[in-house]
C-alpha cells in the first residue's frame, strides 16, 4: 500500500500527540512527538546549567545530546530517552521545562540541530509527526497536513487534568498562562514560526471528542491513499 508522511501542526496542548499516535496505530505507522525532543533538549540545558540566550554554550552542548525513542513493552508505548536514560515523564511535569522550551526552541542551532534528524526519520515515510513547524518545515511535502487549533480555556482545562492525573499541583490560571506565552513565543519567533501550512485543513477540536477527531482524521486518510469506500 502506498506510504505516506502525515504532518500534525497546531498550538500547545490542543491534543496533538494524542491524534498523532491514535492515527499512526491505525496505520500501523511510526509515530513521532517533535515536542518531546524540543523538551527533551530543554532538560539537557537545565541538567548542565547552559545559558540558553549564549548560542556558542547551546551549540557545544548539542553536541552532547542524543534524543532517541523507544517502545516499552509492558504498555506498547513509545518513550523519550535524552543519552539513553528514560526521560518520559519528566518532559511534560516538570514545570522549569514548560517555561523555558519555547525560548529554547526558538534558537535556530537547535532547530537545525532537531530538524535533520527529523527529515532523517521520514526518509520512508510511513510516519505521522506531530510539532509546530512540520507542514511547513520538516516535511514542507507531506502528503496530508493537518493544523490543530482549539480554545485556549479548553486546552488549559484539559492539560490541568492531565497535570493532576500524575499528581502535579498547579493552578488552571499558571496552565493557561503558560500555554498562551508558549503560543505566542512560538507564533512569533523569526524561524519556523507555528503557522498554519497554506495546505493543511484545519481542524478545531474545542467541540469534539477524540473519536470524533479520529474518525474525521481518518476519513482525510483514507482519501489521500486512496481507501476511502464512497
Ligand atoms: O508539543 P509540545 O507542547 O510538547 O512542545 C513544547 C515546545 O517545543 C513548544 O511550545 C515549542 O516551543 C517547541 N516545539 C517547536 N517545534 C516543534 C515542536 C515543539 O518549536 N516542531
Amino acid at each position: 500500500m502506498n506510504k505516506i508522511i502525515i504532518a500534525i501542526d497546531g498550538y500547545s496542548s490542543c491534543g496533538k500527540s494524542t491524534l498523532a499516535k491514535h492515527v499512526a496505530k491505525a496505520l500501523n505507522y511510526r509515530f513521532i512527538d517533535t515536542g518531546a525532543m524540543y523538551r527533551a533538549v530543554t532538560l539537557y540545558m537545565l541538567n548542565h546549567q547552559i545559558d540558553i540566550y549564549n548560542t556558542d554554550a547551546v551549540m557545544d552542548a548539542l553536541k552532547n545530546i542524543s534524543v532517541s525513542f523507544q517502545i516499552n513493552p509492558e504498555n506498547n508505548t513509545q518513550e523519550t530517552y535524552l543519552n539513553n536514560e528514560n526521560v518520559e515523564n519528566e518532559l511534560r511535569t516538570n514545570s522549569r521545562i514548560a517555561s523555558i522550551v519555547s525560548d529554547v526552541s526558538a534558537n535556530s542551532v537547535v532547530r537545525r540541530f532537531l530538524v535533520k534528524q527529523q527529515q532523517y526519520m521520514g526518509i520512508e515515510k510511513a510516519i505521522v509527526m506531530d510539532g509546530r513547524d512540520i507542514g511547513t518545515v520538516v516535511f514542507p511535502t507531506a502528503e496530508l497536513k493537518l493544523f490543530i487549533t482549539a480554545d485556549p480555556q479548553i486546552r488549559a482545562q484539559r492539560r490541568f487534568d492531565e497535570l493532576k492525573e500524575k499528581g502535579q499541583t498547579t493552578t488552571i490560571e499558571e496552565v493557561l498562562a503558560n500555554l498562551k506565552k508558549r503560543d505566542h513565543i512560538d507564533s512569533t519567533r523569526a524561524d519556523s514560526p507555528l503557522k498554519k501550512a497554506d495546505d493543511a485543513i484545519e481542524i478545531n477540536n474545542s467541540n469534539m471528542t477524540r473519536e470524533e477527531q479520529f474518525e474525521f482524521a481518518m476519513e482525510l486518510v483514507k482519501k489521500k491513499l486512496g481507501t476511502a469506500s464512497e
